[in-house]
C-alpha cells in the first residue's frame, strides 16, 4: 500500500468512526454544559444511563465568559455538584477556582461532553429525539436520545437598549478586565451588581467612570459589601453617577444621557451596557416546549419532576425561571439534576426512586 493510500485509509477510518459514535443511541442528552447541565449528567449517569451533554461554547462557557477578575457571591460549598467538595482558601472563591473545580468534576465522572457544538433543532419524539448540531468547523452532526435536559442557561442573549448607536463596536454587554480602559471614558449602563462590580473596578485602574441607571437609586439587591463602596465613590465624585436617567444615542465619542434636567451629552470611548441577559425563548418554543405569557416566559413544566409539557423533554437550571433569571442560580439549579434523575429512574429504568422535592425559587442578585 503507497503512503498516499495509507493516509486515506487512515482518514476514512477516522471518518468512520465519528459517524458511527453519532448513530449511537443515547439515553439521556443534556443541552448546556454549565453547573446544573454538569449535575444534570452526573446525577443521570449515576443511574447507569448513558449520557451526553452537548453544548456550544466550551466547559462552562458562561463562567468562563463572566468577568476576569470576578469572584462569586457564593461561597464554595454552595456551587458544589456531584458531591465532590470544591477547595478554596477564599470564603468566596473565583472565576478561575470555579473554572477549575467544574473542569475536575467532569474528569473525576468521565463525562462525555461535546464542546464547541451548537445545538440548532431537536426533531422524533419522547423515546427517540434527534438532536441536531453544527460544530464550529459548521460540520453538522446528528446524536439519538431517548431523554433530553435542557440547561441552556442565560447568558448568551444580552438585553439590547435598542438605540441608535448600540451597534457601533465600543459598546459591549459583557464587561471584561478593566486595562484596556485605562485613561478613557467609559459609561456603564445598570444599577445592579454587574454595573456596580464594573464601575469600581475601572474606576480602580484609571478609567473615568460614568455610572447610568434609569432607576431612582442603585438596585437594593446589590450586594452588601459592594453597596456601600459604590455609593461612597458616587459620593466623592470619583464615579459620576446619573440616576433616573437613560441614554437616548451613542456617538463616536460621546454618548447623550435622557437625565432629569433635560439631554446632556458626555465624551465618550466605551460603554458597558450590563442590563442583563435573557435565555433563548425561540430555541425552548422551537423544541415545543410552551412558555407561560402570564408568569415571566416561565416554561410550562412539571415543577416535580422537571419534565416539560413535550414528554420526555426536561428543563434545568436558570431556564426554568424563564424572565425572572435571578430566581435560579448555581446554589438552587444544582439540585434539578437529581429531581430530573428520580424521573429518568422511573421511566427508563421502571425504578421506583424517591422523587426529591424541587428546590424553592429565591430571590438572588444577577
Ligand atoms: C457575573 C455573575 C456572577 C454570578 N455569581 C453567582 C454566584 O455567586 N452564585 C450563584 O449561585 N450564581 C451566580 N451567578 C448566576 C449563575 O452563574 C447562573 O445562574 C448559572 O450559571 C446558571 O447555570 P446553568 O447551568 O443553568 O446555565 P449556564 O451556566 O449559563 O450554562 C448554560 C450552557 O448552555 C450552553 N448553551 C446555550 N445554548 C446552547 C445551544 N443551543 N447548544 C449548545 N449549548 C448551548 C451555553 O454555552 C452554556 O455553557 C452569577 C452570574 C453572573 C453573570
Amino acid at each position: 500500500m503507497s503512503s498516499d493510500a495509507r493516509i486515506v485509509t487512515a482518514k476514512y477510518s477516522i471518518h468512520t468512526i465519528g459517524i458511527m459514535s453519532e448513530r449511537e443511541i443515547f439515553d439521556v442528552l443534556v443541552i448546556g454544559a454549565g453547573p446544573t447541565g454538569l449535575a444534570c449528567a452526573i446525577a443521570a449517569q449515576s443511574l447507569g444511563l448513558k449520557v451526553v451533554v452537548v453544548d456550544k461554547g466550551c466547559l462552562t462557557n458562561s463562567l468562563f465568559h463572566y468577568p476576569a477578575n470576578m469572584t462569586f457571591f457564593t461561597t464554595p460549598e454552595l456551587l458544589e455538584i456531584g458531591d465532590i467538595p470544591f477547595p478554596s482558601p477564599n470564603q468566596k472563591p473565583t472565576r478561575m477556582e470555579a473554572l477549575e473545580y467544574y473542569r475536575k468534576v467532569a474528569q473525576h465522572y468521565r463525562l462525555d461532553v461535546r464542546q464547541y457544538e451548537n445545538v440548532d433543532r431537536v426533531t422524533g419524539e419522547d423515546g427517540r429525539f434527534e438532536v441536531h448540531t453544527t460544530d464550529s468547523f459548521e460540520r453538522r452532526k446528528t446524536h439519538t436520545t431517548r431523554k433530553i435536559i435542557v440547561s441552556t442557561g442565560y447568558y448568551d442573549l444580552p438585553n439590547h437598549l435598542r438605540i441608535p448607536g448600540e451597534d457601533l463596536a465600543k459598546v459591549k454587554h459583557y464587561y471584561d478586565e478593566p486595562h484596556p480602559y485605562f485613561a478613557q471614558d467609559v459609561l456603564v449602563i445598570g444599577g445592579k451588581n454587574s454595573a456596580a462590580i464594573a464601575a469600581l473596578e475601572l474606576w480602580r485602574h484609571g478609567a473615568r467612570v460614568t455610572l447610568v441607571h434609569r432607576g431612582a437609586e442603585l438596585h437594593r439587591h446589590i450586594k452588601y459589601w459592594i453597596k456601600p463602596d459604590i455609593e461612597n465613590r458616587i459620593k466623592n465624585g470619583e464615579i459620576a453617577a446619573h440616576l433616573s436617567t437613560t441614554v437616548s444615542q451613542i456617538a463616536e465619542d460621546s454618548v447623550t444621557l435622557m437625565t432629569p434636567g433635560g439631554p446632556k451629552v458626555i465624551p465618550n470611548q466605551f460603554v458597558f451596557a450590563l442590563t442583563g441577559y435573557h435565555p433563548d425563548f425561540e430555541f425552548l418554543e422551537s423544541l415545543g416546549v410552551k412558555l407561560d405569557s402570564d408568569n415571566a416566559r416561565v416554561p410550562v413544566c412539571n415543577p416535580e419532576t422537571l419534565e416539560s409539557n413535550v414528554r420526555g423533554i426536561y428543563m434545568a437550571g436558570v431556564v426554568v425561571a424563564g424572565e425572572r433569571t435571578n430566581e435560579v442560580f448555581i446554589e438552587n439549579g444544582r439540585f434539578h439534576g437529581a429531581v430530573i434523575a428520580a424521573d429518568l429512574a422511573a421511566k427508563l429504568l421502571g425504578a421506583n426512586v424517591e422523587q426529591p422535592i424541587a428546590p424553592e425559587h429565591t430571590v438572588a442578585a444577577e
